[in-house]
């Protein structure tokens, strides 16, 4: 078996899935695990977790890969943040993908959603109905997932240094990582160190800024990520493409990256990015990109900035 390159437990590559199509992402999964991916991410939000599991389990049945060498991934949705609620919510994405555990399961935010039959994003006259469950409750509760052998491991999301601080003062059980939005324009220099001070894992979402989200057009400044001139320059001096460079850039960061495609050439193009170095004029030159651009367009930032547990950029 290859040896698979690591930050701390998280193999450094994964599969994104989010907005990938249930009739899409088991194909997708299943050219992943074929060419060596070992880390799959997902959520219970991305309402395609039947269509992931599909894909693990025809490889494991083929022999193409061992559970034990998968790293998979998903995440508590706002809307089971009551203590209460977060078993049911992790079994039911357990029972969704087929799967006895789970090896990493994060809290998606520390925002808490009300919970209003299965609606995702409750809402009453244009406002989320938002809940103010405490996420260090919501914790509590997942630790004992850890303690019942549901999950591996369990982590966060979207979180900023003062929240992870709060979280790391209670803690039972550590973060082993963190997922976040981070991309050349979005470095978060000050929470990727923080994180990496205290031994938690940073995973990279959106590396390539969601050229596929939905909500693309509310942005002004559109993500040009892949196509900036900077970024195009340095794939051509390595011989590599954009993609690979934006890659590669978190994997020299010592960060976890989870590319979502569902194109097989992409997924195989997205798994060639241990074979180069970014020199430090590369490096500097990504890193000087930074304009603390995001792929959430304003008009979600002003759902949720009320909440109380909205997490203000402290970088
Ligand atoms: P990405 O930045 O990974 O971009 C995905 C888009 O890039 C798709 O349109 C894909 O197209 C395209 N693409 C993929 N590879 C290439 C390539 N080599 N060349 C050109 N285009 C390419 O966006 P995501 O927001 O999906 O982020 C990745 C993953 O991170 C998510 O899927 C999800 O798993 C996770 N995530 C987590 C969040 C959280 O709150 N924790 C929030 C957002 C994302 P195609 O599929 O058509 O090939």
């Amino acid at each position: 078996m290859a040896q698979v390159a690591r930050c701390g437990l998280v193999p450094l590559l994964g599969l994104g899935t989010w907005k990938s199509k249930p009739n899409e992402v088991q194909a997708a999964v299943e050219k992943a695990l074929a060419v060596g991916y070992k880390h799959i991410d997902g959520a219970y939000v991305y309402r395609n977790e039947t269509d992931v599991g599909k894909g693990i389990r025809s490889c494991i049945d083929q022999g193409i890969v061992r559970r034990e060498e998968l790293f998979i991934v998903t995440k508590l949705w706002n809307t089971f943040h009551e203590p209460g609620a977060v078993k049911p919510g992790c079994m039911e994405s357990l029972s969704s993908l087929g799967l006895s555990y789970i090896d990493l399961y994060l809290m998606h935010s520390p925002m808490g959603f009300q919970k209003v039959g299965d609606e995702l994003f409750p809402e009453k006259d244009g406002q989320r109905l938002t809940s103010d469950v405490d996420y260090i409750d919501t914790w509590k509760a997942m630790e004992n997932l850890v303690d019942e052998g549901l999950v591996k491991s369990i982590g966060v999301s979207n979180f900023n240094i003062t929240q992870l601080e709060r979280l790391l003062s209670v803690a039972r059980i550590k973060p082993l990582a963190i997922q976040i939005e981070l991309h050349p324009y979005f470095t978060r220099d000050k929470l990727v160190q923080y994180c990496q001070d205290k031994g938690i894992t940073v995973v990279a979402y959106s590396p390539f800024g969601a050229p596929d989200r939905e909500f693309k057009n509310e942005v002004k400044d559109p993500c040009v990520l892949l196509q900036d001139p900077v970024v195009a320059a340095i794939a051509k001096k390595h011989g590599r493409t954009s993609a690979q460079v934006l890659l590669r850039y978190h994997i020299q960061r010592g960060i976890a990256v989870i590319p979502k495609s569902v194109t097989p050439a992409r997924i195989v193009e997205n798994a060639k990015v241990f074979d180069f170095q970014l020199d430090k004029e590369d490096y500097d030159q990504l890193a000087g990109l930074n304009k603390n651009w995001s792929i959430l367009p304003a008009s979600m930032v002003a759902k949720l900035q009320k909440h109380k547990y909205f997490p203000k950029s402290d970088d």
